[in-house]
């Protein structure tokens, strides 16, 4: 929060910032080699746009000596801007802080390891002029090594399709393109970088898709391996609960405390009766202990769910967010 006041002073100060139409926002973590190649190829594309953009390179923290390139590259060219991170927190943050940063009405993300194409920005650029929200590059010739990478985002891609009914084919894609005030009207958190367009779904958005091309990773190293796939899938669950019922939690705990409670009362009432009745000795029951935990258990996700509707009260109240997105007025 306090962060954030402090970019949007900057913001402020700085007049000719107005009326730039693009901001590129890419996070850069130790990628030393790639910085001087990134720079040509961004800047044999984006002159060529016609309107004005600005480049802001976040620097997440790099040891490798990248910070002494995007400065140099900084003082060629100021529409090339540098974020530097005091620590490496994550190409999330590092994103977040791009988007709190950017002043364009459109924001095209991408990565700085020259694996997506500076070229593809023009094609997403059309699109975003058709009239969409977001339009997501689709990696039709993805260059990753198959089974660690390609087929865990393949399932992602699918699950994610499913809850969210944002049907993209790659939403682990970097190269994007937002609208800026959809980006600016969420929040970010864990690795939720790669899911913005399901994030954003909430408030009712529209979207492209358009093939762009990808590369194999010539200088570095990746900053992933396999062990994003368990990230990725608690990620997909908390997206889910945030998308469905982080408005209404009780529909979601009390329904389950509801169904638990209800087959541990019959149960209770069964063995009762059996008890009271028939004569049936309820101490040597196992069934017994369980309907009666089963109640508690019940209890305790309506208890939940309660607490769920405060949280979620107090988020909406403190942070004075509202609880509905609006594309225009007309007064
Ligand atoms: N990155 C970052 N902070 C991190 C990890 C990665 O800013 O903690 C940047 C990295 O420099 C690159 C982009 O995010 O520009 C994508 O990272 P990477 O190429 O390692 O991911 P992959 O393409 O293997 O999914
Ligand atoms: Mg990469």
């Amino acid at each position: 929060m306090n962060n954030k006041n402090k970019i949007v002073k900057a913001q402020c100060t700085d007049k000719d910032q107005e009326s730039v139409y693009l901001s590129v926002v890419i996070p850069v973590y130790n990628e030393k080699q790639n910085i001087s190649y990134l720079y040509e190829n961004l800047n044999s594309v984006l002159p060529g746009i016609g309107r004005k953009y600005e480049v802001i390179l976040i620097d997440d923290g790099s040891m490798d000596g990248t910070f002494k390139e995007l400065l140099s590259i900084h003082e060629q060219n100021d529409n090339y801007k540098i974020i530097r991170f005091r620590k490496n927190f994550g190409q999330t943050p590092a994103m977040s802080a791009g988007f709190d940063y950017a002043n364009g009405e459109v924001i095209i993300t991408l990565d700085a390891d020259l694996q997506n194409d500076p070229k593809d920005i023009p094609a997403l650029l059309k699109k975003i002029d058709e009239g969409y929200d977001i339009v997501s590059g689709w990696r039709i010739n993805r260059q990753d090594k198959a089974i660690s990478r390609k087929l865990p985002s393949k399932i992602a891609n699918w699950l994610i399709a499913r809850l969210t009914g944002i049907k993209i084919h790659d939403y682990g894609c970097t190269l994007k393109a937002y609208r800026s005030d959809v980006v600016k009207n969420i929040e970010l958190y864990g690795e939720m970088h790669r899911y913005i367009p399901a994030v954003a779904s909430w408030m009712g958005i529209s979207v492209a898709e358009v093939p762009v091309h990808h590369h194999s990773r010539k200088f570095g190293k990746s900053k992933y391996g396999i062990s994003r796939t368990i990230r990725v899938i608690l990620d997909i669950i908390i997206l889910k609960y945030l998308l469905s019922y982080s408005q209404r939690p009780i529909q979601i705990f009390g329904l389950m405390g509801l169904i638990t409670g209800l087959i541990g009362c019959i149960v209770t009432i069964y063995l009762i009766i059996m008890r009271l009745f028939f004569n049936v000795p309820l101490s040597s029951r196992p069934l017994f202990t369980l309907s009666i935990f089963m109640i508690f258990i019940g209890l305790q996700l309506i208890t939940m769910g309660i607490l769920g509707e405060l949280i979620m009260r107090t988020y909406h109240e403190a942070s004075g967010k509202p609880t509905y997105a609006i594309r225009e007025i007309i007064d």
